[in-house]
């Protein structure tokens, strides 16, 4: 019998991801025994063209990886999408934005501003930008059109499940390949993960406390067994789906939220600041006002992997409406 068809593939990711899949060690040669990889661009040689030709949703699973912030990523997302049976944003990225959406805070103009005239590294005196399209002696050379905003793979294409984590854990990757393989996967529009809250499958001694004051992670040294919160260092276990087997939590750190919003909330960053107002101990707008401005990077704090996917969506500016 034909093995299933699996394709991967990433967009604007840190390839972490893809080394996740890597990291399943000697179980690749398990995986490579029950499915067969036609696509995977960081492993493999294949080639667009090779997709191309591929017949309609002849490919069984598509674990699409990263956001989509250029035209090249939107049009494989698309393509992909086309010759997939079930596609799967797989990791933060892909299902919420992750660290790229960050970008949105700002748009295109800023990033090239920045990128291609105020780094210090630049030797750029007539402040030249990428174009999609530069003519030279041998031919047209083009580039990928960079868009103004960050979008989730949800907000390009269908996507059948979402398999969160920055990366996503080697066990829950062996998972996702087990309930394709054996014909079990959830309903479609699953989060394949926990159901729980991060807090709810933490162990750690909540006293219920309220707190005086924040601290950064390196500014003290937290008691391994007490809620990180409740020291004062914001963890985003309140407002994270569980799942990932509280990786950071056991390593004393706490948790930036990767797994993203738990089931029923719909904005992972304004739970966060709920959370957070109701443990500290604030009765008037000083103190309140003392508690915000200890939030040093409020942005990255409340939306490090959610930008994209939150209400926000991006920070509004004038020139940034459109996505070119
Ligand atoms: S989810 Fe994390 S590991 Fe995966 S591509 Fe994004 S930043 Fe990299
Ligand atoms: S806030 Fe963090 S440390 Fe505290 S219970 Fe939740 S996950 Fe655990
Ligand atoms: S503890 Fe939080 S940030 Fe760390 S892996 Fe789990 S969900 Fe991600």
């Amino acid at each position: 019998m034909a093995k299933p068809k699996v394709a991967l593939y990433w967009a604007a990711s840190c390839g972490g991801c893809d080394v996740a899949v890597l990291d399943v060690n000697e179980k690749i040669l398990d995986v490579a025994n029950i499915v067969d990889i036609v696509f995977w661009p960081i492993a493999l040689d294949f080639k667009y063209h090779h997709v191309e030709a591929m017949k309609d949703e002849s490919i069984d699973l598509c674990l699409f990886n990263g956001a989509v912030r250029n035209s090249e990523q939107e049009k494989i997302a698309k393509l992909l999408r086309a010759k997939s049976k079930v596609m799967v944003a797989f990791g933060a990225c892909a299902c919420f934005g992750g660290i790229p959406a960050l970008a949105n805070f700002t748009n295109r103009a800023g990033i090239f501003q920045r990128v291609y005239v105020e780094a210090p590294s630049n030797d750029n005196v007539n402040g030249t930008f990428p174009q999609t399209l530069t003519k030279v002696n041998e031919g047209d050379l083009e580039l990928p059109e960079f868009y103004n905003d960050v979008l989730t793979l949800a907000q390009v294409v269908n996507v059948e499940y979402f398999v969160p984590g920055c990366p996503p854990p080697v066990d829950l990757i062996l998972k996702v390949i087990d309930l394709f393989a054996t014909g079990k996967l959830p309903p479609v529009g699953s989060v394949i993960a926990s159901d729980k809250t991060l807090c709810d499958e933490c162990d750690r001694i909540k006293e219920e406390k309220k707190i005086t004051k924040l601290y950064r992670p390196h500014e003290i040294i937290p008691d391994p067994k007490k809620c990180l919160l409740e020291q004062g260092i914001i963890c985003c276990g309140p407002a994270t789906r569980g799942g990932c087997g509280l990786r950071c939590i056991q390593a004393n750190m706490p948790c930036r939220g990767c797994f993203g919003p738990p089931p029923g909330v719909i904005d992972q960053g304004a739970k966060l600041v709920s959370a957070i107002a109701s443990i500290y101990q604030g009765d008037n707008e000083d103190e309140i006002a003392k508690m915000v401005a200890e939030v040093l990077d409020p942005a990255g704090t409340f939306y490090r992997f959610g930008l994209a996917d939150s209400m926000l969506k991006r920070k509004r500016l004038q020139q940034a409406e459109g996505r070119a």
